[in-house]
């Protein structure tokens, strides 16, 4: 067998099995050119704007962060031109708060504005392997992978912890005492300077290439992590009491000043953990050395209604955005009224997992939404707050299954004037029951959408001179507009500058 055949079978074999092998692709892309200089020029408050343009409040964070992160890349490029200065001590991260905050999205956000790659894990996992460190070196290898082989990027990449409070070796509350200290251990040589090999020893293709190609372009490589910046961060439950603590014994009154609320109240809590300091680390159970690898702390704080409503309403990134998207690929327009948005978030609110619970709440509400409209007649779906309250029932009435199978019938045959007439004008029309049943008698037996673009020949102009007046774009036609259709009309025109009246007063005004 050639050796190439060998490769390739060992290379399928490993593919298959997963494991930790890297897949195929990665040994033709560590042969690619590399990509353009990594070139950080950035200021903390650009970085900011961009962070708010995503993540709802968490301005304290932002701005440790966008510190922190200028901080990191302008030395990292020093030390890449050989300029560093000595002694430098990187400025790894911690991150309070708790679940659903934002955190994540802080960082991820940050990696994607910087340009590079970004993994994360969570810290429990490697205490139940058991094997501490090959797991954390396999997240510095996945660095080097999603920078496509670009060692530069990889050198330069983000790696973030989740959990890493779940690690403290502690008695008391917190459950895992006997591997948490090997792991900071572990965990504090990466976060420090360490050469991890770009193959893993379990990559068996990768060094038997290694074995066959000795000295070639498939020597063996090595990540460096000195400038890899690592952020960790973690709920920290049960750290409040102890910061609380260490104030009450060293302010004397500063108890006056505290809320009565001992118990495990997060708005509270997250409070007290902007004020942590290293001793409270200390005694909840971390190593010094780990925790003096930690300069940078912030803390996230929760979430209430009014941020809930914020993120859906404004962040780039929110899920409504989202659902909107997903529906427009079945050609489904989604709009939300604001009672909509406050309902999603008192509700999301109740779930007590931050923003988390704004996807738990739009998942329910949508469940069925996606698969019984995709493909439906159904182009247009209004999200108002009674939907919100009772999805089903809305889904079944836009559906028509709870309507006179005699008015469905007719809304069906007038279903391609009212989708012709929204995508030649933009304007959408809804008819009442009783507009239906005359609309019904007066056709007699005749194509309904045929004469309805007759009968209401002049609603084109008419409905888009209001349009223009008003911006109003749905309408509901009713008997009167069926029996009397220009008297309605002119009615509804007239009216509509009537209601326009004041804006031009005032442009005139002002002109
Ligand atoms: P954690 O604090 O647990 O790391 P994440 O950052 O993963 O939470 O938040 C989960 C999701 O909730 C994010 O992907 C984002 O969509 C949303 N989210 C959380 N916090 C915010 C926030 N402050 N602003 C905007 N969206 C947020």
């Amino acid at each position: 067998m050639r050796p190439e055949d060998l490769q390739k079978l060992l290379n399928e074999m490993l593919g298959t099995k997963g494991g930790a092998a890297p897949p195929p692709r990665q040994v033709k892309r560590e042969e690619e050119k590399p990509k353009e200089p990594f070139d950080f020029r950035f200021v903390p408050r650009q970085i900011k704007e961009y962070l708010d343009r995503f993540v709802i409040r968490q301005d304290e964070a932002k701005k440790v962060l966008s510190v922190a992160l200028c901080d990191h890349y302008h030395h990292a490029q020093l030390a890449r031109d050989g300029k560093a200065l000595p002694n430098y001590s990187k400025q790894n991260i911690l991150l309070l708060g708790p679940t659903g905050v934002g955190k994540t999205y802080l960082v991820r956000s940050l990696a994607r504005l910087v340009g590079v790659p970004f993994v994360k894990a969570d810290a429990t996992k490697f205490t139940e392997t058991g094997y501490v460190g090959g797991d954390v070196e396999d997240l510095v290898r996945e660095l080097h992978r999603l920078a496509d082989g670009d060692m530069e990027r990889a050198c330069f990449g983000i790696v973030y912890l989740d959990e890493i409070d779940k690690i403290a070796s502690s008695s008391g509350t917190r459950v895992r005492d006997v591997s948490g200290r090997g792991v900071q251990t572990n965990l504090l040589r990466l976060m420090e300077d360490a050469d991890v090999p770009v193959r893993s020893q379990q990559d068996i293709a990768g060094q038997f290439q290694m074995m066959m190609n000795p000295g070639g372009s498939d020597a063996p490589q090595h990540i460096n992590t000195r400038h890899i910046l690592f952020i960790v961060s973690g709920a920290f439950q049960g750290l409040e009491e102890i910061i609380r603590k260490r104030l009450d014994e060293s302010t004397v009154g500063f108890a006056s000043a505290r809320t009565g609320n001992r118990g495990g109240d997060e708005t509270k809590g997250s409070r007290w953990l902007d004020r942590v300091e290293t001793p409270d680390l200390l005694s909840y159970g971390f190593e010094p050395e780990f925790i003096g690898r930690l300069p940078v702390r912030v803390a996230c704080r929760s979430l209430d209604e009014e941020d809930l409503h914020a993120i859906l309403k404004s962040s780039e990134g929110s899920i409504i955005r989202q659902y909107q998207a997903d529906f427009r690929a079945y050609g489904i327009e989604m709009e939300y009224d604001d009672d909509a948005l406050r309902r999603i978030a008192a509700r999301a609110v109740a779930e007590e997992t931050g923003a988390r619970g704004l996807m738990t709440i739009c998942e329910r509400i949508f469940r069925n939404y996606k698969f019984e409209l995709s493909g439906s007649t159904v182009t247009r779906l209004s999200v108002t707050g009674d939907l919100v309250e009772d999805p089903d029932a809305h889904l079944g009435a836009l559906l028509g299954q709870d309507e006179d199978p005699l008015l469905r019938d007719i809304r069906r045959n007038i279903e391609s004037f009212v989708v012709e007439f929204r995508e030649q004008h933009g304007i959408d029309l809804r008819f009442s029951a009783e507009a239906l049943l005359r609309l019904q008698q007066l056709c007699r037996g005749t194509c309904l959408s045929r004469f309805c673009r007759e009968h209401f020949r002049d609603y084109q102009f008419g409905l888009r001179l209001i349009a223009q007046n008003t911006g109003r774009t749905s309408y509901e036609l009713d008997l009167a507009c069926v029996e009397r259709p220009s008297e309605r009309l002119s009615q509804w025109v007239v009216a509509s500058y009537r209601d326009s009246r004041p804006e031009e007063g005032k442009s005139r005004g002002s002109g």
